[in-house]
C-alpha cells in the first residue's frame, strides 16, 4: 500500500463470526495507522475495562451458568456502557483513533437475528448503551461458517459452542445489517490475510475521504 490516510481520529469496529480474522486484521491495521501518525487505542467488547473483563468472563467462560438471550444481551450492553464511558469517548475526545474488536452490531447479530430477540429491540437498548458513541466505520469480515469454524481452538467459548447452524444465522444477520447501514463495509474474509488487509485499508481510506467532505 502506498497511499496513507490523512491523520484524523477515527472509531473503527471489527465484526464477523468467530474465526473470521478480526484480531489478525485489527493488529495489521494498527500498524498501518500508527505509521501514518495515528495514536491508536485498542479495545475489545465486551472487555477492556475491569468491570467489562469480569462480565466477559461470565459471558464467555462460565458455561456452567445458564444465560437466557435477554440476559446475555443485557450483560453485553452493561460491559459496553462501561467501555464507552471509560475508554472510547475519552479516547476520541483526545484525538485518538479507536479500534474495537466487536461492538453493538455483534449483539444485533448474535442475540437478535441468531437468538430470536427482535433486532430492533436490541438496537433500542443499544442506543441507550452507546449514548451516541458509534463507529465511523465497521469492518464486517464475512465468510461462510464452515470455513470459519475449523479455525477455532479446541476449547470453544459459550458463543462458539452454539455451533455451525447458529453461526449461519449470525452471518445472515450481519449481512442483512450491512445491506441496510452504509457505515458497515463488508469484506470477503475467505481471501489471504494480506488481500483482506488491503481491502480494509481501502475501506478506511474511502471513509476518511467521505468524512473530510
Ligand atoms: P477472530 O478474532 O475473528 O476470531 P482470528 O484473527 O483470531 O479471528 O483468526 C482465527 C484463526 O484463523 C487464527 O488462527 C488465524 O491465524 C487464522 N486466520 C486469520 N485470517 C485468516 C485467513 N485470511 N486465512 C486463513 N487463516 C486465517
Ligand atoms: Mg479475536
Amino acid at each position: 500500500m502506498t497511499t496513507s490516510p490523512p491523520v484524523r481520529p477515527l472509531f473503527i469496529s471489527f465484526d464477523g463470526i468467530d474465526g473470521a480474522g478480526k484480531s489478525t486484521q485489527r493488529d495489521l491495521l494498527t500498524q498501518w495507522l500508527t505509521d501514518a501518525g495515528h495514536q491508536v487505542v485498542l479495545c475489545r467488547d465486551p472487555g477492556t475495562t475491569e468491570a467489562g473483563e469480569r462480565i466477559r468472563d461470565l459471558l464467555l467462560h462460565r458455561k456452567e451458568l445458564e444465560l437466557h438471550p435477554r440476559t446475555e444481551m443485557l450483560l453485553y450492553m452493561a460491559a459496553r456502557a462501561q467501555l464507552v464511558d471509560d475508554i472510547v469517548r475519552p479516547a476520541i475526545a483526545s484525538g485518538k483513533t479507536v479500534l474495537c474488536d466487536r461492538y453493538l452490531l455483534a449483539n444485533i447479530a448474535y442475540q437478535g437475528y441468531a437468538s430470536g430477540i427482535d433486532p430492533e429491540d436490541v438496537r433500542s437498548v443499544g442506543k441507550v448503551t452507546v449514548d451516541r458513541v458509534m463507529p465511523d466505520l465497521t469492518i464486517l469480515l464475512d465468510l461462510p461458517e464452515d470455513i470459519a469454524f475449523p479455525r477455532l481452538g479446541k476449547e470453544l467459548d459459550r458463543m462458539e459452542a452454539k455451533g455451525v447452524a447458529f453461526m449461519h444465522r449470525v452471518r445472515e444477520g450481519f449481512l442483512k445489517e450491512a445491506s441496510i447501514y452504509p457505515h458497515v463495509a463488508t469484506i470477503d474474509a475467505t481471501q489471504e490475510i494480506d488481500a483482506i488487509q488491503t481491502a480494509i485499508r481501502n475501506a478506511v481510506t474511502t471513509r476518511l475521504k467521505e468524512m473530510a467532505k
